[in-house]
């Protein structure tokens, strides 16, 4: 269907849940349209098919630690080695990670040209089956793990100080 079918979907989906629309969103639109966009015929035809049925969880990493919107200030780099790609980095506030399987993220590959060296990767990362069997949440045992792809500790509201109350 055409985007404002597909913002219809979101939106109404929005009004009884917010947090499932964003699920539906950040799969849907971070994590798979970059493939279907920009990918290669390889990663199209190896990957959409997954994330399109729903059997993995796609995500979209950008964010990071010192830039989210300033995405030319993202200092993650990915270095060309052995026929692929090797990335260096962290990223922040990544809407399913930990849960998720493909990853596309965003890496420069010339910081002299800025955001404009930005290159998207989708990157088959380390799912952590236990948490999603109990989510309910689809694997493929095709996906390699990527070694060194690791999420970390959930951020919640409740970590560091005391929940404000805002009255
Ligand atoms: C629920 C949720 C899910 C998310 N999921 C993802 C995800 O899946 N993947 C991902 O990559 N990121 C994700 N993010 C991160 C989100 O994209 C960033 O938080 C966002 O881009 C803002 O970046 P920042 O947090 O670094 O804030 P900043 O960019 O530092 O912004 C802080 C404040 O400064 C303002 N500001 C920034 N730049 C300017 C400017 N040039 N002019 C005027 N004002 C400005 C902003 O409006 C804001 O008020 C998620 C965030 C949330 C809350």
């Amino acid at each position: 269907m055409d985007d404002i079918s597909y913002m219809i979907a979101i939106h109404e989906l929005a009004k009884a849940d917010a947090s499932h629309a964003i699920t539906v969103s950040a799969h849907t639109t971070l994590g798979t349209s970059p493939i279907v966009r920009f990918g290669t015929p390889e990663q199209q035809e190896r990957f959409v098919p997954l994330l399109a049925s729903g059997q993995v969880l796609g995500g979209f990493g950008l964010t990071e630690p010192g830039a989210g919107s300033d995405a030319g200030g993202t200092q993650t780099v990915a270095v060309k080695a052995d026929g692929g790609w090797v990335l260096n980095g962290s990223k922040i506030f990544i809407t399913h990670a930990g849960v998720g399987e493909l990853f596309v993220a965003t890496a420069a590959t010339d910081r002299e040209k800025g955001s404009r060296g930005s290159l998207r990767l989708s990157s088959p990362s380390r799912p952590r089956i236990w948490k999603k069997r109990a989510l309910g949440i689809g694997h493929s045992e095709e996906l390699p793990f990527a070694e060194g792809v690791r999420a970390g500790k959930k951020k919640t509201r409740w970590d560091g100080a005391p929940p404000t109350r805002v009255s």
